[in-house]
């Protein structure tokens, strides 16, 4: 048996003597007193008993015998700014920034949202809280107030960091507003709105809730915070994630799970060492930015870079197709994660950049995110000459659920699929309809996860254990197994691929959207009687959002100016509501949409027709021609 298929099947028949051993990795308080409880599935708890924190493991046990090595490289090409954190600097400011929630009120347990760009103030509040033991929720800085206050009501944070802006291609987005309506929208208000103040944006205080950042800094300058110590199956944080519904779901984590599964996905997956830099272009706003820009690289006592900005744009503001590299080469980047998307803009630069720069220290570069594909897959291996290594997983698993482990032996990738299953996971492919397993090579079914879970993986929904088993663990008939709803195939070596998935979620440049949350937004227009959204294959950002709206009044029918301008409005709204990101790339108006006989819309359909497929069995349909007026939209 290879080495890997060893080392897999003991985590999977002896989970226990396994995980005990990964412990290892990180530094406990108290030890666990048990290592796996997983006697009321699905839910699993890890290293029960045992005490620890994750601040303390990624910042102050690396202090002794690397204080002074950098621990947070700050790179922002929107501000043109540059800054190094050494561990000992990284220490003092997240002391500081505890000290400053501290006095907020912020206590164990509480939450604090984190409504941030990417810059370094961001990291500090995360592991300020891990180290006081509130649960940061950290919401990505693109979303707009609609977003924003579900979360906000959903998460009930005492205080809220945030900033005066993010910016992106040299475009200042001001956060105060955004913030201002989705306090206002929500029926819960924070306590106490902390502001970092970057001088982008003018921002309007609230006397008695808002507090300027730099004031109460500058009061706790030499504060000294020790770490809280928590039990392993303490909540660390919460992140919202999109599924089927309209309303986001909060993935919940623990702590010493996490802080396990990190480590070890550190060491055994993107082979990153102690000293090193690590190199993810993702953002804290998901959950890659959490697992692999904060908490995984600090945990090895990696360098981290956090980086703002465009990859097409450099430090002094001037395109610059080459800025990534450079960082490369600069920090000697041994290992480097980014997704697909960001790749298939880097191929409409000059290939040459990639030759320019010495990039001898990277050792390898992980994408992950989408479904990678091949033209794009092989046009960075060849320009960097470095191993590419696709890895699947989503916000609930927290770390790669199929890859392969290079750090316990070097395997070889298949363009096209991410890998096989990584240690602690049991895939398994069943049939849609009757959960059966299809053990056959190039059967397809759904890829789902069978209990216990590994470390790391959610605990359950926020504040919703009844959702977390009815959503993840009840989808498949006959069986209280963990649904990923993606589609997948196994082939004869056991690799695996993904084939997209089997719920309404459209993936655009990586990113997850709920058509629902969409086509909420948009019924919310006065002049909108109906609408579906659906994800259409995109040559760039993988998918992007399409609507079809029934209007109320015909106009945008018949008159190109009509649907114009309700088109326009349209996606202001959806912008304004969640963000720009969620923006359907078009938006078409028809007299009806295709719906089953008991009313149900046919959005794969639709789909499948967008993107010049069969839309296939179209008998349980109640008005063919809706979906043959869209097929003549589309001509
Ligand atoms: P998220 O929770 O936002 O990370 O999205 C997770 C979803 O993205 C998965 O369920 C897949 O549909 C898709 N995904 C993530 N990584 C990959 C990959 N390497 N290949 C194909 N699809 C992926």
């Amino acid at each position: 048996m290879s080495r890997y298929a060893d080392f897999y099947r003991q985590s999977i028949d002896e989970p226990e003597a396994f995980w005990a051993e990964q412990a290892r990795l990180i530094d406990w308080e108290t030890p666990a007193a048990q290592v796996l409880d997983a006697s009321k599935p699905p839910f699993t708890r890890w290293f029960v008993g045992g005490r620890t924190n994750l601040c303390h493991n990624a910042v102050d046990r690396h202090l002794a015998a690397r204080g002074d090595q950098p621990a947070l490289v700050f790179v922002s090409t929107e501000t043109g700014v540059e800054r190094n954190y050494s561990f000992r600097e990284l220490h003092d400011e997240v002391q500081r920034t505890a000290a400053s929630l501290i006095a907020l009120g912020v206590g164990r347990g509480d939450r604090v949202l984190v409504y941030m760009p990417m810059i370094p103030e961001a990291a500090f509040a995360m592991l300020a809280c891990a180290r006081i033991g509130a649960i940061h929720c950290v919401v990505f800085g693109g979303f707009a107030s609609g977003s924003l206050a579900s979360r906000i009501e959903d998460a009930t944070p005492k205080l809220i960091v945030s900033a005066d802006a993010g910016s992106r291609g040299g475009k200042v987005l001001a956060y105060k507003p955004l913030l201002d309506e989705a306090i206002r929208l929500s029926a819960h208000k924070p306590d106490a709105v902390l502001l970092v103040d970057r001088g982008l944006a003018p921002m309007a205080l609230t006397e008695g809730r808002d507090h300027l950042a730099a004031a109460l800094l500058a009061q706790h300058r030499d504060a000294e915070v020790p770490c809280t110590w928590l039990e392993s199956t303490e909540i660390s944080y919460t992140i919202y994630t999109s599924g089927t519904t309209g309303r986001p779901k909060g993935v919940q984590r623990d702590t010493g799970g996490y802080a396990v599964a990190l480590a070890a996905s550190m060491k055994h997956i993107f082979d990153g060492r102690a000293g090193e830099t690590y190199f993810s272009t993702s953002d804290i706003g998901w959950v890659v930015g959490h697992s692999y820009i904060v908490y995984g690289p600090l945990i090895a006592g990696m360098a981290t870079i956090m980086y703002e900005g465009l990859p097409t744009r450099g430090l002094d503001r001037q395109p610059d197709g080459g800025i990534w590299w450079r960082l490369v080469e600069k920090y000697k980047v041994t290992v480097m994660f980014s997704a697909p998307t960001a790749v298939r803009v880097l191929k409409k630069q000059d290939p040459a950049l990639l030759k320019k720069y010495d990039l001898s220290s990277l050792r390898a570069l992980f994408l992950a995110g989408e479904p990678l594909d091949e033209p794009t897959g092989r046009w960075i291996a060849d320009g960097l000459g470095v191993p590419i290594i696709d890895n699947y997983w989503q916000t609930e698993s927290g770390w790669p659920i199929l890859t392969v482990a290079n750090g316990v032996e070097p395997m070889p990738s298949k363009f096209g699929s991410p890998g096989i299953p990584m240690y602690g996971y049991k895939v398994k492919i069943l049939h849609e309809a009757t959960g059966e397993e299809l053990t056959g090579a190039n059967e397809k079914g759904v890829v789902a996860i069978e209990g216990p879970t590994p470390p790391g993986f959610m605990q359950t929904v926020w504040r919703d254990d009844a959702r977390f088993v009815d959503t993840y663990w009840k989808s498949v008939p006959g069986k209280l197994v963990y649904s990923t709803f993606d589609w997948g195939i196994r082939d004869e070596d056991g690799y695996y691929y993904i084939l997209g998935r089997t719920d309404d979620v459209i993936n655009v440049a990586g990113h997850r959207l709920g058509s629902r949350e969409i086509e909420e937004s948009i019924s919310g227009h006065p002049n909108v009687a109906e609408v579906a959204v659906v994800g259409v294959a995109d040559d760039l950002k993988g998918q992007v959002a399409m609507a079809f709206v029934v209007p109320k009044d015909g106009a945008a029918l018949t008159d190109a100016a009509a649907a114009l301008a309700l088109e326009g409005e349209i996606m202001q709204r959806v912008a304004g509501d969640l963000g720009a990101l969620a923006r359907p790339a078009r938006v078409r108006f028809v007299g009806a949409l295709p719906k089953t006989r008991s009313g149900k819309l046919l959005r794969r359909a639709i789909q499948a027709v967008c993107e010049r497929r069969d839309p296939g069995d179209l008998t349980t349909m109640d008005d063919p021609a809706a979906l043959q007026q869209i097929r003549h939209l589309l001509a």
